[in-house]
Order: structure tokens, then sequence, then C-alpha cells
């Protein structure tokens, strides 16, 4: 099929890379010029394991192309696709539509054809499908009959191409013309596909991302109580996943959860139920257990510290919001580095791929190597779990650190092993 994609961010842009590569032609679109130099170079503009490779190979191929904007180009597609950001406004917690309203309208002002299928890849409020019908009717002028899908994305930064080549499930929702269509499009993936109307697509994105959020601050919640009680985090929740029941995932304790998805799509579903006069006890409950986590993190690095923070060197390993990404958004290391900088810390700060100089500028040291940050820091404050820090060599650190002590935001030293070395140790729900 011929695919229009329009948004080439960490979604837009998976999706374009790995339709080309199970056979479609796809052209991708952004307003970003930059991006789509860099694409257009065959370069990706963000770190995702084995997507450069595949955007390369399909470039030469001939099946992916890349331009800035939407044009009349676009009837020469099948099928377009709305993979835009759908950022939190900041009034209320809902999300942000401006971004997909734009390019229903930019689509409907191009679109000649006498069929077109517009599909909604981003997380969007349940009822959206319905608002993109509407715009495309309103701002079209050559009597177009759109089909409306909704196909939300369920990729995970970090592994999002092997995500969504296998994913496991595909979620397919809209009118049954769009619901035909996606049929076809993934139709070289095996997996089951739930078929059903747009509100309940859009729906099952945000339900899953609020389960799993709810999941972390449970975790987490249970995590706090073990450390008080004398129990081991990491073991009550083995035991609790190995019940067929619940299962293994999204039960590590840590400093809660960040990133693009969790935070904005549960304030999303949160002031829907509001809307609706629904309860939101739950959803509440969740929200404030992750920011509580955080602080309650930052309270342990008060504890540990000698007297104060006040210039003292403190190394920072990860600002990822979580390991295999450069993506920073909502990341549980802003809050905690800008905690620290207020208490009068001197952040020396590492990520293998992630930066926060548009964030921190020179407030911080951004360091090149997790060797360079540890040199003479009286704390290391661990906040990703890069599986170089796992591997990093920890006598090592302990000699390069005026003061060995480490607290670990993300469980991944085992503290018996650690402090044997000589470090003093504090995690997550393990003493
Ligand atoms: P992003 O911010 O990385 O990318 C969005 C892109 O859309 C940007 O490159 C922006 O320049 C472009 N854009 C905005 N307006 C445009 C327009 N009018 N025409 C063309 N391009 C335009 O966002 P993302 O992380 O890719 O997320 C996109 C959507 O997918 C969001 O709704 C998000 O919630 C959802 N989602 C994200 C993930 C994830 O892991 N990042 C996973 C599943 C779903």
């Amino acid at each position: 099929m011929k695919v229009y994609v329009v948004g080439c961010g960490y979604v837009g842009l998976v999706t374009a890379a790995c339709l080309a590569e199970l056979g479609h032609n796809v052209l991708g679109t952004d307003i970003n010029r930059e991006k789509i130099k860099k694409l257009q170079k065959g370069k990706s503009p963000i770190y995702e394991a084995g997507l450069e490779e595949i955007i390369e190979k399909n470039i030469g191929s001939g099946r992916l192309k890349f331009q800035v904007g939407i044009d009349a180009n676009i009837n020469k597609y099948d099928l377009a696709m709305i993979a835009v950001g759908t950022p939190e406004r900041v009034s209320d917690g809902r999300a942000d539509l401006y971004y997909v309203a734009e390019t229903a309208k930019q689509i409907a002002k191009n679109a000649r054809k006498k069929d077109f299928v517009v599909v909604g890849k981003s997380t969007v409020p349940i009822g959206t499908s319905g608002q993109i019908r509407q715009s495309l009717s309103l701002y079209n002028d050559s009597r177009t009959k759109f089909h409306v899908g909704s196909n939300p994305e369920t990729l995970r930064e970090g592994s999002a191409v092997s995500d969504f080549m296998n994913p496991d499930r595909i979620i397919i929702g809209g009118d049954q013309k769009a619901q035909k269509a996606l049929l076809k499009l993934y139709e070289k993936i095996n997996c089951p596909k739930i078929v059903t109307n747009a509100e309940s697509a859009e729906m099952i994105k945000l339900a899953s991302n609020f389960m799993l959020a709810l999941r972390v601050s449970a975790t987490n919640i249970l995590a706090r109580m073990c450390e008080a009680t004398g129990a081991n985090a990491e073991e009550v929740m083995k035991g609790v996943g190995m019940d067929k029941r619940i299962g293994p995932q999204y039960l590590r304790a840590g400093v809660g959860y960040g990133g693009s998805c969790f935070p904005k799509d549960t304030k999303s579903i949160r002031s829907i139920a509001k809307h609706w006069g629904l309860d939101t006890s739950l959803f509440d409950a969740v929200m404030k257990i992750n920011a509580d986590q955080r602080e309650w993190f930052c309270q342990k690095i008060d504890k540990m510290t000698l007297f104060t923070l006040k210039n003292k060197k403190i190394a920072v390993w990860g600002l990822a919001f979580k390991p295999d990404t450069d993506d920073i958004r909502e990341a549980p290391s802003i809050e905690i580095i800008k905690w620290l900088l207020g208490e009068g810390a001197k952040v020396f700060a590492y990520d293998p791929a992630a930066n926060v100089r548009k964030i921190f500028g020179n407030k911080i040291h951004h360091c090149r190597d997790k060797y360079e940050a540890v040199k003479k820091a009286e704390l290391l404050v661990v906040l990703t779990e890069w599986k170089e820090f796992q591997e990093a060599d920890i006598k090592k650190v302990k000699k390069l650190m005026l003061v060995p002590k480490i607290a670990d935001g993300r469980n991944i030293f085992d503290p018996k092993k650690i402090r044997k070395i000589g470090f003093e140790y504090s995690s997550i729900g393990r003493k």
C-alpha cells in the first residue's frame, strides 16, 4: 500500500520505517525541517536500536521518502496516518489536540480524491476520531469521502522497532473501510488484531497505559512498605509476579514512571473521567504515589549526606526516563537534579544517549563518561538502569570517588556485594 505518515517523531518515524520494511511505499512528513533534512540523508534524529539501519535500507530501495509539510502529493497515497504529538495541556492535564487538528485541516485542504482513509496513530482522548472526521469534511472542498480509523501505537521506546514488528496485538478501530485498510496494511504481521469501533480503540490505548502506570505505583508503594518492615521488595515482587493471574511485568520498584506516555496519558484519562463526572480517586492515587516516590528518594539522598548537600559534588548516572532511549520527557532525573541544585549541590551527570543541556545549560556538568562523573564525588545517584552502569567497574568507581556512597534509584546493584566492596548503599525497598 501507499502510506502517508504525518509526524516523524518517536512513533511516526518508527511507523514509517517499519511499514516500508514490510514492503509498503511510505512518505514521512514533518514540519520540522532539520529533522527531515537529516532523514533524507538516511540519518535518524532519535536514538533507537535498529532504526537508522532500516531507514537507510528503505531509502535506498526507494520505498521510504521524507518531505517537509503536507501538500497535494497526498492524493497519490491510499492511507494517511496522523502520528503527531499530543502533549499535555498545562491548564488541566487534558491532551492538547492542536497538532492533530492542524494535521486534519491540512489533509482536508489537500485531499482531492473521491475516497480517502485517514487513521489516527497518536494517543488521543476518546472521541477524537469523530472530531477528525468532522474537521476533514469541514475543510475539504473536493467532496472527498473520508473513512476514519483509529490505530493507536503500542511500541515502547528502547525496543520500538522490534515492538512494532512483533506486537502483542494491533488495535484496529474505525469505520468498516478504515478497518479493512488497516487489516490489509498489517497483514504481514502475525499477531492478534482487535477490531472495534474508534472510541474503544482510543480507550484501549489510554486504559492500557493507565494499567501499567497503576502497576508501577502499586509496586513503589509496596516497596516503601517492604523497606519499612524489613521485607525485600525485589524478592516480594518476584513472588507476586509468579502468580500467573498477575504476571512479572512492570513490577520493578524505582524512582517512578516517566516518559512521554504514562504521565500524560494518566492525566488525560483522569481528566476524561472528571469531565464525565466519574470517580477519579484511583487515577489521583497513581499520580500522587508517582510524584511522592521522587520526593521520598530525595529524602533518602538527604539522609545519606554528611551535614548538607551544599557545594558537594554529586554524580548522576542516567538521565533518560528509561534505558536504551535518549528521551528525557518527564524523566525523574529532571526533578531530582532540580532538587539537588536547589540544595546547592554541584551536579556531574552522565547518560550514554540522553542529554539535558537544553534544560540545565551550564548549571550542571555534562560528563562524557561514567567514570568522569564520579571523580571526587561524595555520592553517586543512579537514575536509569542502563546496562553500561550495571557492568561498570565498581572497584574503579570506589577508588575515583571522594566518599563511596551510592543512592540507587533503580536497584541495579546487589546490596550485599556493593557493601562488601565498601560502599554505603541505599536502594528502593531493600535494606
Ligand atoms: P514526538 O513529539 O516525538 O513527534 C511528533 C512529531 O510530529 C514531531 O516531529 C513534530 O514536529 C511533528 N508534527 C507536529 N505537527 C505536525 C504537522 N502539522 N505536520 C507534520 N508533522 C507535525 O511525539 P511521539 O513520541 O512520536 O508521539 C506521537 C504520538 O504517539 C503521541 O500521541 C504519543 O502519545 C503517542 N505514542 C508515543 C509513544 C512513545 O513511546 N513515544 C508510544 C505510543 C504512542
